[in-house]
């Protein structure tokens, strides 16, 4: 089976269209999380992922916000002027979806959460020591993270007691083995200071994960944001990836 690992969209459609045309024939995707938050189309990010067949999505940190069932009061000012504005536009429809989404999926060979297994909503995995620690809690060989919107393998060797951590090089096509944290890096707000949109392909078959980057088009996206009269910060950020 060829898997589509997406994480971080933040309703940044067009650079999720480029991602699904760019992946080609696929047999699932899978999604990390964060559908909402930032960018300009929340509603079409969240009704594409819906009507994707064989789709397995878990919910992230800003899904849960955009339903309002957190306190953002701790949010800098311009992340909540447009967590409100996406709180605002957000169908019920669509907010029931992201409701509805579990925190944490598990199969026989791989979990998936957003942020990480200890805390699936909220912890980021940026260093080693983080990554350590999280190997902990999960059973599955592999586990794939989003969250930090930047693109991180790292394996764990239990027999030598050996952490390995770091960005994946450009096209990297890595072979899994037991254990493993795979961050695919994210498809509408990238923070790797690279701004094309990144995914990841999984094998099942060959046991072998592709990490891949495609341009799309960002200033299309920064007037939409800018239409909607959104944060410029969330604008700027894009054609720097950070
Ligand atoms: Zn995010």
């Amino acid at each position: 089976m060829r898997i589509l690992v997406i994480s971080d969209i933040h309703a940044n459609l067009d650079a999720l269209q480029t991602v699904l045309q760019e992946a080609g024939e696929i047999d699932q995707v899978w999604c990390l999380g964060d559908l909402v938050g930032y960018g300009p189309q929340p509603n079409e990010c969240v009704e594409l992922i819906r009507s994707l067949p064989n789709i397995t999505c878990i919910k992230g940190n800003h899904d849960v916000a955009a339903l309002g069932e957190i306190n953002i009061s701790l949010f800098n000012q311009e992340a909540k002027e447009s967590m409100l504005w996406h709180q605002s536009v957000l169908s019920l429809e669509n907010k029931e979806y992201l409701r509805s989404l579990p925190e944490r999926f598990e199969t026989d060979s791989v979990t998936l959460v957003h942020g990480s297994p200890r805390n699936p909503i909220w912890e980021y995995i940026l260093d080693p020591y983080v990554a350590r620690i999280n190997y902990e809690y999960f059973k599955s060989d592999f586990c794939f993270i989003g969250h930090s919107h930047q693109p991180i393998i790292s394996s764990w060797d239990v027999n030598e007691g050996v952490l390995e951590w770091g960005a994946p090089q450009q096209n990297a096509i890595v072979s899994l083995h037991n254990r493993m944290i795979i961050n695919p890096g994210s498809v509408g707000q990238p923070r790797d200071s690279d701004s094309r949109a990144a995914y990841g392909i999984y094998k099942t078959d060959s046991n072998k994960f592709e990490f891949h980057r495609v341009t799309y088009n960002i200033s299309a996206v920064q007037s939409k944001i800018l239409d909607m009269r959104l944060p410029f910060r969330h604008a700027q950020r894009l054609s720097g990836g950070w």
